[in-house]
């Protein structure tokens, strides 16, 4: 398998700190060769291993990681990219306007079974789906859908397969309105192949119903056919998002990666077995996981990461203590900020500090203010970012000028900045009263 193939790949590299050039390109043109393997489409593979060199060569080799585990990490890192890094839901009509999803997609590829599982998932939602039988050439496609239903306890609309999908779909729409459907999911006709009638037909339902959701149900185990039916459907009727079914036997996972990066549409949701219940909202990060298959040393990246988070903050906290806390370490402190979530994570690391004195630190860097004070600050000098006492009245309206803002906003943060260094002065006596020490979570 791909993260078989993988595995091999990044044992040999030995470069320590920075990753070097011949690393990254020993390295990628294994990832490549795994790539194609998979199935993966060549544009995407070349654009991908384009993407993960230029990012990796030259970056710095994260403490506690080996270089061939921080190349693992960049991957990671695109694969999620590549596959859209968002979950995508299917979208709801507003204001009261029923919700339309058009199944379409060959012969084969889990249409049926599909929509009575996504039916299953709208229900949780506590909406009230009716599912359309618009198959009208499948011998028992119609009794097909009408046996999911039963298991999932969805109405299905049927009008036999004598009347044209068209004329099917717009009394199920008017059925739904008068009986209070606001989720109405057509179950279409595939074929073996794409065909000219099937796409005229597909595209003559959207032309009458106002469809606001066309999902392309596609089979994993098809790897690049699964791609390319993608694209022409695309191109042909217009889809809004794509469900992948079978994945479960993928083994290969080409399909899944290429998708998103040849069509532009996201994944929804992800076929993981032939029971109604095997339907999952598809997570790029959870795919990509599987795909590296390293469960280990992606749970070792993250632990990394934490201890980089956690390092940053314990010197942080020991310039705190000494008072040495000046503008750079303000600026450290806003990037901090924003990965642990406040200022108050830092400093409630500290003992002895209470509550409102957090409340009149964090007071200082309210988030509205953030990117002015960064302006400000950027807008310093090394040594005047050192030595917070330089700033006599000349530089601060130099700083101001430079940060394109009022000197009356750079004197005011200046002022609420040694306040804080003050009450922070304080804090080493509090915490010699022998309290708590140092602790992390
Ligand atoms: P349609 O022709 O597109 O309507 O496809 P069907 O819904 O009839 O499904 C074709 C076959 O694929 C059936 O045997 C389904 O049980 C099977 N199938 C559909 N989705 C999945 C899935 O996610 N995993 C597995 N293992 N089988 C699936
Ligand atoms: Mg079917």
């Amino acid at each position: 398998s791909l993260s078989e193939k993988l595995q091999g790949v990044f044992k040999n590299l030995r470069s320590k700190g920075r990753l070097t050039e011949a690393d990254v390109k020993a390295a990628l043109k294994e990832v490549k060769m795994a790539l194609l393997e998979a199935d993966v489409n060549f544009k995407v593979v070349k654009q991908f291993t384009n993407t993960v060199t230029e990012r990796a060569i030259g970056s710095d080799v994260m403490n506690g990681l080996n270089p061939g585990q921080m190349v693992i990490k960049i991957v990671n890192e695109e694969l999620v990219n590549l596959m859209g890094s968002e979950v995508t839901d299917i979208t709801f009509g507003t204001g009261g306007a029923i919700t339309t999803i058009m199944m379409v997609g060959l012969q084969g590829a889990g249409k049926t079974t599909t929509t009575a599982k996504l039916a299953g998932k709208v229900k949780q939602k506590g909406k009230k789906p009716l599912l359309v039988a618009c198959d009208i050439y499948r011998p028992a496609a119609i009794e097909q859908l009408q046996i999911n239903g039963k298991k999932q306890d969805v109405e299905v609309f049927s009008l036999g397969d004598k009347e044209k999908p068209v004329k099917i779909a717009k009394e199920a729409m008017a059925y739904a309105k008068k009986n209070g459907f606001d989720v109405v999911i057509f179950d279409t006709a595939g074929r073996l192949h794409i065909d000219e009638d099937m796409m005229n037909e597909l595209a003559a339902i959207k032309s009458n119903i106002d469809i606001l959701n066309t999902i392309l149900v596609v089979d994993a185990m098809t790897g690049q056919d699964a791609v390319n039916v993608s694209a022409t459907f695309d191109e042909k009727i217009g889809i809004d998002g794509v469900i992948i079914t079978k994945l479960d036997g993928d083994t290969r996972g080409g399909a899944a990666l290429s998708i998103k990066a040849v069509t532009g549409k996201p994944i929804l949701y992800a076929g993981m077995g032939e029971k109604l219940s095997d339907l999952e909202q598809f997570h790029p990060d959870r795919m990509a996981s599987r795909i590296l298959g390293m469960g280990d040393v992606l749970s070792l990246i993250e632990k990394a990461e934490a201890e980089i988070d956690k390092d940053a903050a314990m010197q942080l906290s020991k310039k705190v203590k000494k008072a040495s806390f000046d503008f750079n370490d303000y600026l450290t402190s806003m990037e901090q900020m924003k990965k642990l979530g406040g200022l108050s994570s830092i400093l409630g690391m500290m003992p002895g500090i209470n509550s409102s004195q957090l409340a009149q630190i964090e007071g200082a860097v309210d988030d509205k203010k953030l990117a002015h004070i960064e302006a400000i600050i950027l807008s310093m000098t090394p040594a005047e970012r050192e030595n917070p006492k330089l700033l006599n009245p000349s530089r601060k309206h130099r700083i101001a000028a430079g940060a394109g803002l009022d000197i009356a906003e750079v004197n005011r943060f200046v002022k609420q900045f040694e306040q804080s260094k003050k009450m922070m002065k304080q804090m080493p006596n509090m915490m010699g009263k022998g309290r708590r020490g140092m602790r992390f979570p």
